[in-house]
């Protein structure tokens, strides 16, 4: 992605956590193609080798093998360092219910352990990755950042206890922060395999392997599709800004339009039926609703205008397009 025009300097030194996942990944080659230093840490837990395979000669990248929980792991990464990316966490709502603690672990002790290390290596800003799943049970329409409602996952409840915790290190120990509620992210490097796979990834394998992808509920459930292009863009903007109201605060990181999951299946056959043209006529199943799951997400993304210029350059269709044409190329 060309970030050139967002005056990202050209020799920050720029941790990436969950470097070797399908966000972090992404970030690390943005990072990298304009000439930054970026070190990875990760445990390869989900992220895959093959995600920074392209970048290992590269004199301006360092990977760390090594994980969140342990805290010199954390430090070793923070040392000389101007900004943290941090997106390792352990991902998925249904993960979370059948194992909280593990999830509480990686992303709340893990979480925690970043921000002293980060705190301690004295790095210029710590931008983490939120969920837009800490808007919980709230009915408001579009999500505005001060609105949330209770949390109905133990993976949500993580990700809030992360702004929390961010929120008192910014106050306490006078650290810069901003976190990225995420809502729905896609796009090249997600992973389609596993039985937490997200839902775009998963019915974009099906469909190329000509079976009929199964929607949990009746289709009718709304989400903020967010393309990975659009977060790279506010994570960078995140680094580069120097509006100090900007700070120490949390933003929506979306389109700002809802698509249904039926509306979602209709494009994902409509764009790879330009490929092979059977998989335009592939029917949908049914299954049932999944606990957990919030009827619909929509974003308000006015803040993050207003105080970063967040101008996202791909909506839905946009980056479906690059996305399937990515898993046509790489993963058929
Ligand atoms: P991912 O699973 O592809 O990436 C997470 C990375 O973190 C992986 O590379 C994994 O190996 C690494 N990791 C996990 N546990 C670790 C540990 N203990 N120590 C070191 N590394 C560890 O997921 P993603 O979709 O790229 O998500 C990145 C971040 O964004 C996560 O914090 C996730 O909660 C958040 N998020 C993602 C979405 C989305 O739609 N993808 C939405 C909201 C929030």
């Amino acid at each position: 992605m060309d970030i050139e025009k967002l005056n990202l300097s050209s020799n920050y030194r720029i941790l990436v956590t969950g470097g070797a996942g399908f966000i972090g990944s992404n970030l690390c080659e943005a990072l990298i193609n304009n000439g930054n230093f970026v070190r990875c840490l990760d445990n390869f837990a989900t992220g895959k080798r093959e995600n920074l395979s392209h970048l290992m000669s590269n004199s301006n990248f360092e990977l760390i093998e090594g994980d969140i929980r342990n805290s010199k792991d954390c430090q070793k990464a923070c040392s000389e360092i101007d900004f943290v990316l941090h997106q390792a966490a352990l991902g998925s709502v249904p993960r979370s219910i059948n194992d909280p603690y593990t999830s509480n672990e990686v992303n709340v002790s893990g979480f925690l352990n970043m921000l002293i290390a980060a705190r301690d290596a004295k790095v210029k800003r710590f931008v983490y990755a939120a969920s837009s799943s800490t808007y919980g049970d709230s009915k408001n329409m579009p999500k505005i950042e001060n609105i949330i409602g209770s949390p109905l996952s133990p993976y949500a409840i993580t990700k809030y206890v992360n702004e929390l915790y961010a929120n008192v290190f910014s106050k306490t120990y006078g650290m810069e922060t901003i976190g990225l509620r995420y809502f729905n992210v896609f796009g090249r490097k997600q992973d389609p395999n596993g039985a937490y796979a997200a839902v775009i990834p998963k019915f974009v394998m099906q469909l190329m392997d000509h079976k009929s992808p199964t929607i949990n509920g009746d289709g009718s459930f709304s989400r903020d599709f967010t393309y990975i292009d659009n977060v790279i863009e506010m994570n960078v903007r995140s680094i580069t800004s120097s509006n100090l109201k900007a700070v120490n605060t949390v933003y929506n990181v979306a389109y700002g339009e809802r698509t249904s999951l039926n509306e979602l299946v209709g494009l994902l056959k409509q764009y790879l039926g330009e490929y092979d043209s059977k998989i335009s006529t592939i029917d949908i199943t049914y299954g049932p609703e999944r606990k957990g799951d919030v009827p619909h997400s929509l974003a308000s993304i006015d803040k993050a205008k207003k105080f970063l210029g967040y101008n996202p350059k791909f909506d839905i269709k946009h980056g479906l397009k690059h996305a399937v044409k990515w898993y046509w190329e790489n993963l058929r």
